[in-house]
């Protein structure tokens, strides 16, 4: 498309930004300069859309069925990028709000899509807050460039992609039978994440022991609010077979929380705690790890800095998700060669996903070779 945009613009006389009339009669030339604008301009719609869990899905303060997602895409010169906004309710964001920032976006002012900082920096400064919002223009823009590249991000970046990990898969809480079933549905699956912080979180683990001894992650959604009884439940977890725990006690608890890393058997990660890159050194000396999800952090541009800059300090990652189709999922599958752990099944968790993207195989992350962040709508 870019080589039959030159020879358009060698063919019709306009060089390096000047519109050289000689042979060309007037209305020509205004038809000419109109194709030239509609080409050279970015143009982003959105949609909202609607995720069906395959089941209830419960953590430790509510349960649901379905999360509201906005779809977005970036058109460039024939080129669609496509991104995502995933919003489950207890975060704040939704399809209304995302749909009234995303109004508020103009990319027609930028001329270049690989101006990836400016862009993304005033998409940050249109409004506070709306992280999933802001995104999805950032999935849908990285797509976009790497299309126009012709690489994968991963390869942009400079990862081996063979270098990802084995991506947990989130067993719900539920009865013990369904426990067992849902353990059962999972045997593609390496790692088994489990969330704790109710009344039966011995319970839970110990059915889980009873049909499988595959490595487990739990996430505790600040759900504990003692250290001491924090520290017994991660020492009894650390004899399961348990590998990190995820947000054990509230975000504001962060001296009983440092208190709770330094004894720890296991590592501790920050998720609620961590949103955006001042986070991370907030984090540090907190928690041993930090959890990276798009949706918090407004899209790859940042989460690519945290992710070097959390590295940097010393501390481990883990990159998470929403419930999300394979568009998110694909998005941040992009940085899963850097990085030790990932919790990227936001996509396998839904009915009607409208893309295909990155796959699980053998429950590894496996990048392709296709360009962007490696989608096709279906
Ligand atoms: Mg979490």
């Amino acid at each position: 498309m870019k080589q039959n945009r030159r020879k358009f613009i060698i063919n019709t006389g306009i060089i390096g930004g000047t519109i050289l009339t000689s042979g060309l009669n007037t209305n020509t030339f205004s038809k000419n300069i109109s194709i030239i604008k509609k080409n050279s301009n970015m143009k982003l719609t959105f949609k909202p859309y609607t995720l069906e869990l395959k089941h209830v899905f419960t953590l430790a303060s509510s349960s649901r069925t379905t999360t509201p997602v906005v779809l977005t895409q970036i058109e460039y010169e024939g080129i669609t990028g496509y991104g995502e906004a995933s919003m489950p309710p207890y975060l704040g964001e939704s399809q209304e709000s995302a749909s009234k920032f995303l109004s508020k976006v103009n990319l027609s002012q930028f001329k270049d899509p690989f101006e990836l900082e400016s862009i993304l920096e005033y998409v940050d400064g249109i409004d506070e807050f709306n992280p999933a919002a802001k995104a999805s223009v950032d999935i849908a823009l990285h797509d976009l460039v790497g299309k126009l590249i012709g690489k994968p991000w991963h390869k942009i970046w400079g990862f081996n992609k063979d270098k990802t990990p084995y991506t947990s898969f989130t067993i719900g809480i539920d009865t013990n039978e369904i426990v067992k079933q849902k353990v059962k549905e999972a045997e593609e699956y390496k790692i088994l994440k489990v969330k704790l912080g109710r009344e039966n979180d011995k319970e839970m683990i110990n059915t889980i022991r009873s049909v499988t001894d595959k490595p487990i992650i739990v996430d505790v959604n600040q759900g504990w609010k003692d250290k001491f009884f924090a520290l017994d439940m991660i020492n009894w977890l650390s004899e399961k077979n348990v590998k990190l725990v995820e947000q054990p006690m509230p975000k504001t608890m962060v001296d009983d929380m440092t208190w709770l890393t330094e004894k720890s058997m296991l590592p501790t990660f920050g998720d609620e705690a961590v949103q955006r890159i001042p986070d991370v050194i907030k984090a540090y000396g907190v928690y041993s790890g930090i959890n990276i999800k798009l949706m918090k952090c407004t899209g790859l541009r940042e989460a690519h800095k945290m992710l070097t800059l959390t590295k940097s300090l010393g501390m481990q990652v883990m990159l998470g998700c929403m419930t999300e189709t394979s568009c998110g999922i694909s998005a941040v599958s992009q940085l899963a060669p850097e990085t030790q752990w990932a919790d990227l099944d936001g996509n396998l968790l839904i009915k009607n996903d409208p893309f295909i993207g990155t796959k699980v195989v053998d429950g590894k992350i496996t990048l392709t070779k296709s360009p962007g962040i490696g989608l096709t709508k279906i």
